[in-house]
């Protein structure tokens, strides 16, 4: 049986303070943080103009309650807008990604009058009654019931089941022909929700253009797509600065959820939707804690950071490095099956050596052996596999990425 609340490690690390692409435990000892927090810091730990705005602001006003306007969150919202390439966009805020998931439901059930959705198998959006009754991966879904209708389709998943030995074209077509399959069976559906690049999944992607692909069907029926960027969201895949436009060949998603790295650590979650969607409620609604001024202003620094700086570009670059520095490791060890993902969001899939099986030891033991090193890593999986997690803040450097390549090829040898 998990533990529903587990924590990393046999001997938890108590984190006390942060710096750059670093942080240190209560003994003093510092670590390399491959995880970035939880994908939560973006541009780096206490980085300096996030902490000086943050400051500035709580010297100020905390929050005023979002039933005034305030200025960071005005602002926040039409930069987000703006560059979230959704015709006549609307934002609302949120506290957390389930949250965002939650009201993206909400919008599109509302707005389709349909309690049927889509989901990805293997996928997952969070905590709520109805986040957790939508997520595909048994493994973060402790219960079976829920509030919506639910079908699972394929596609998230490359390498692993039935269609893993197609190439990417008859992949997609197959996916396709199996979203078919599923619409041809279930009540119309209000919307197919799915992760660009599934996140606690493993890092697992689709070939670009699925999503493309499936939109067009989706298109047909009336049904809204959205895109759960609540990991891939803000350049984190460096290719993009949005996970769905590696599938953009039929434009932006109807809905898209956001949270995790915007606020640098601070709790900033939310939707955005066109205007129409989002104004489909005809009852009130507030989010007390979402777009408090205080939370907005880091997103704002934060985010200004990140676009001054081209951290999408740098996650590129060093992700690139970084993959290619793995992938050779990888190919001298047995039981490193894959190194995926793009950008600085990748994945290593453990298996038993000589199997395909998960191996929830080994990927164990390499997160303790890579703790004594000096680096943090995230795990994750699903569909029968276990994999590490690399998701660094976006600015990590050259020699940071060398670093932690070191200690993580360390901690694989003396696993495997
Ligand atoms: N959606 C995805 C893709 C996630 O990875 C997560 C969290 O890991 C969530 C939603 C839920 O976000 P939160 O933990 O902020 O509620």
């Amino acid at each position: 049986m998990p533990d529903w609340l587990a924590l990393y490690y046999d001997d938890p690390i108590e984190i006390s303070h942060g710096e750059g692409r670093y942080v240190w435990d209560s003994a003093g000892r510092r670590y390399l943080d491959f995880f970035g927090g939880i994908l939560t810091t973006l541009t780096g730990h206490a980085l300096p103009e996030v902490t000086k705005a943050v400051g500035e602001q709580a010297g100020r006003i905390i929050h005023s309650s979002t039933l005034y306007l305030n200025r960071p969150m005005v602002e926040l919202a039409e930069r987000i807008a703006q560059l979230s390439g959704i015709p006549d966009p609307r934002v609302f805020f949120t506290t957390s990604g389930t949250e965002a998931n939650d009201t993206a439901l909400l919008l599109a059930t509302t707005y389709r009058r349909s309690n049927t959705v889509l989901a990805m198998r293997n996928s997952y959006h969070g905590r709520s009654f109805s986040a957790i009754g939508i997520t595909g991966n048994r493994a973060w879904s402790p219960t079976s019931l829920s509030p919506l209708q639910t079908h699972y389709v394929h596609g998230g998943v490359r390498t692993r089941g039935p269609f893993a030995h197609l190439d990417d074209r008859a992949f997609v077509e197959a996916c396709v022909a199996d979203l078919k399959d599923v619409l041809g069976h279930t009540r119309p559906p209000a919307a197919l929700i799915a992760e660009p690049v599934q996140g606690v999944g493993g890092f697992t992607s689709p070939p670009d253009g699925l999503y493309a692909a499936f939109r067009e069907v989706l298109r047909d029926h009336g049904i809204l797509w959205i895109a759960d960027e609540v990991q891939t969201g803000w350049g984190r895949t460096g290719d993009h600065f949005w996970g769905w436009q590696a599938h953009d060949r039929s434009g932006p998603p109807d809905i898209v959820t956001f949270a995790k790295g915007i606020g640098n650590g601070m709790s900033v979650g939310g939707v955005i939707a066109r205007a129409e969607i989002m104004n489909c409620l005809d009852a009130q609604s507030i989010s007390t804690f979402g777009g408090t001024q205080v939370t907005m202003a880091a997103g704002l620094a934060n985010l200004t950071y990140l676009l001054e700086h081209d951290l999408q570009g740098n996650a590129r670059r060093v992700g690139g490095l970084l993959i290619e520095r793995l992938r050779a490791v990888a190919a001298q060890l047995p039981g490193v099956r894959e190194v995926r993902g793009r950008g600085l969001m990748i994945g290593v899939e453990l298996v038993r050596p000589g199997t395909d099986e998960a191996d929830p030891r080994a990927l164990a033991a390499v997160l303790e052996a890579a703790r004594e090193g000096g680096l943090l890593i995230g795990k994750g999986g699903g569909h029968s596999t276990t994999a590490l997690r690399i998701t660094p803040p976006l600015s990590l450097t050259v020699a940071e990425a060398e670093e932690g390549a070191a200690i993580l090829e360390h901690a694989l040898r003396s696993t495997y």
